[in-house]
């Protein structure tokens, strides 16, 4: 019903190039606008969606509103930005993501250099054939794919070499303890230095302060989000945050 009633929103988190601070990009995160809960976020209702396989439709949605928004964005003249999109494992196996990425690019016209797919190490840990093959497909197109919360999962390396990731995301529970926790500093420095040397970009999630900005940038970490640039925006907010500002 919510899917039906247009309740879903996505919002958008600003990713930031640390040489350059520029905005290069933005995660659409959904939430669901209900008429009585308010607005309830992705953690609450994701996991029941894929329980009851619900999260097929309401991942086509994100991934084309997503496409549609940084199209319009585009439109506005704004400077050509990615847009990264979350993956659910049950979305990727429903077996219609190849399909529905180049339906989507080719109803959008959006670049495919401008999108990326978040997918969880739950994905590549399957490691089937047929999961590389989707993946080298959708990467032959131009999508980019990016592993999110990495280092969370089951942690074996092998599918770093076998699938075609461009980017890995430093999960910000290593993140947030970086400027305290000498092994924390050792995980996030060591992925780094790993996915420089494999020829992959790093970006760190949920940066929350200079201190911890300050290390990532010593690490040559190539870009971050969080709370210290900024939270999640609507489409509108994040229109104001990326406008030129005008000459005074
Ligand atoms: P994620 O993909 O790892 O997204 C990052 C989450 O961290 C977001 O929470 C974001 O708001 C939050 N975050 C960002 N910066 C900071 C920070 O500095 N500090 C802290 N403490 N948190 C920060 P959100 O929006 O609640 O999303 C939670 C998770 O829900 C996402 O984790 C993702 O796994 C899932 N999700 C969100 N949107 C979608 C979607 O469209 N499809 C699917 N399948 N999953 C989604
Ligand atoms: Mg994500
Ligand atoms: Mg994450």
């Amino acid at each position: 019903q919510g899917i039906e009633r247009g309740e879903f929103v996505l919002h958008y988190q600003p990713q930031i190039d640390l040489a350059s601070g520029r905005i290069v990009g933005a995660e659409a995160l959904v939430r669901w606008r209900h008429p009585q809960l308010g607005l309830v976020p992705p953690g609450k209702f994701i996991p029941v969606a894929e329980v009851s396989g619900l999260i097929v439709m309401i991942g086509e949605w994100v991934l084309g509103e997503a496409c549609r928004q940084n199209c319009a964005w585009q439109q506005a003249g704004l400077p050509a930005i990615s847009i990264a999109v979350n993956i659910s494992a049950v979305q990727f196996r429903s077996g219609r993501i190849e399909d529905n990425v180049a339906a989507v690019l080719a109803d959008t016209g959006l670049a495919p250099e401008l999108l990326e797919l978040e997918l969880t190490e739950g994905i590549v840990m399957v490691g089937a054939n047929a999961t590389v093959e989707t993946l080298q497909r959708i990467s032959d197109m131009g999508v980019k794919l990016a592993i999110d919360d990495f280092g969370t999962g089951y942690s074996s390396l092998s599918y770093l070499k076998r699938f075609p990731i461009d980017r890995l995301k430093i999960d910000r529970s290593f993140i947030a303890d970086i400027v305290t926790e000498p092994d924390d500093a050792a995980i996030a420095q060591t992925i780094i230095a790993m996915a420089h040397t494999l020829r992959l970009e790093v970006i760190a999630e949920g940066v929350e302060t200079e201190a911890q900005l300050a290390l990532l940038r010593r690490w040559r970490c190539d870009a971050y989000q969080g709370y210290l640039y900024g939270r999640p925006l609507t489409p509108q907010q994040f229109l104001q945050q990326l406008s030129p500002t005008p000459a005074p």
